[in-house]
């Protein structure tokens, strides 16, 4: 092993920020490294690298096919990547099984929606698995989950209504949820996915279908938790969400990673402007 050159010396990063994150190299909540999936001769995700700070909505964008969702399904653990790492907090879950990867703290949710549509909107949430390791950031936003162990079954139940009284939807608490709107199923896919108390959530189009007044209740449940250290990485078509959002963005193209930065600077990139040529942005 050689000593890093000087001028890449990680101890000469001069900003707090940057001094933050080199005594805690592994403390990034999310980390992609390399990641490169290939389907057949389709090489859909080609050695895409970045990562995710404690705390932020980061947007992952870029035209149709462009790789995004074969990247969230590689850091969910619903694909194998062909190489790379996927670290959570500084451990590889590179290959593990979905729900592997979600007892470790990462959820997403759903493009569409996979409640159960012929059980309750509170059955729904019961039936999230319950990821039991440590103190959940939601019970500082969700006072009444702090009393001491009841029972279980209790317990559950009184998370997922004080979880459905969050997202503003417990008065829909015994409705099928096969009864409910495309916008109220998005917010159940989100309370279920948080359900399971994850530190990272990947949210896949959670605005598609959704109208404003949900859209603003749904974005402002976001900014909540991620006040509380909760971290959202977001695929989401609608710019103007992402660009007023988001403070960190990556632009993928052609299965790599084009770009990424603040919202004026990849607004402004011409290479994503010419990516993008013809749509919106
Ligand atoms: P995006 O989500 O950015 O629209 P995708 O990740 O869905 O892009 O797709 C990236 C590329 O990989 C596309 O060319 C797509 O056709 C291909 N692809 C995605 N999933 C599969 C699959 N399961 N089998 C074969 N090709 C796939
Ligand atoms: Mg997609």
């Amino acid at each position: 092993m050689s000593e890093p050159a000087a001028d890449t010396d990680p101890e000469a990063a001069d900003s707090p920020v940057e001094q933050a994150a080199q005594r805690t190299p592994s403390g990034l909540p999310l980390r992609v490294d390399g990641l490169r999936k290939e389907f057949g001769g389709i090489t859909a995700v080609d050695g895409v690298s970045f990562e995710v700070e404690s705390g932020s909505l980061t947007g992952l964008i870029g035209p149709n096919g462009a790789g995004k969702s074969t990247t969230f399904n590689c850091i969910t653990g619903v694909h194998e990547p062909t190489a790379g790492d996927v670290y959570l907090n500084g451990e590889a879950i590179t290959g593990l099984a979905p729900y592997e990867i979600a007892q470790r703290g990462l959820v997403r949710t759903f493009q569409i929606a996979r409640e159960l549509p012929e059980m309750t909107v509170l059955e729904n949430l019961m039936l999230a698995p319950k990821n039991q390791q440590g103190e959940s950031a939601l019970r500082s936003v969700l006072p009444g989950l702090r009393g001491g162990v009841v029972d279980q079954e209790e317990q559950l139940r009184e998370r997922a209504w004080e979880t459905l009284e969050f997202f503003e939807i417990d008065h829909l608490a015994t409705e099928y949820a096969g009864s409910l709107s495309g916008g109220q199923r998005k917010l159940l896919e989100m309370a279920r996915a948080l359900m399971t108390d994850p530190e990272v959530v990947l949210l896949d189009e959670p605005l598609a279908g959704v109208n404003p007044t949900l859209e603003e209740k749904l974005l402002d449940r976001v900014d909540d938790l991620r006040a509380e250290g909760y971290t959202f990485l977001l695929v989401e078509h609608d710019m103007d969400v992402i660009m007023h959002h988001c403070e960190h963005i990556i632009v993928m193209h052609q299965g790599q990673v084009l770009a990424e930065g603040g919202a004026e600077e990849i607004r402004t990139n011409d290479r994503v402007i010419e990516a993008y040529l013809g749509d919106d942005l």
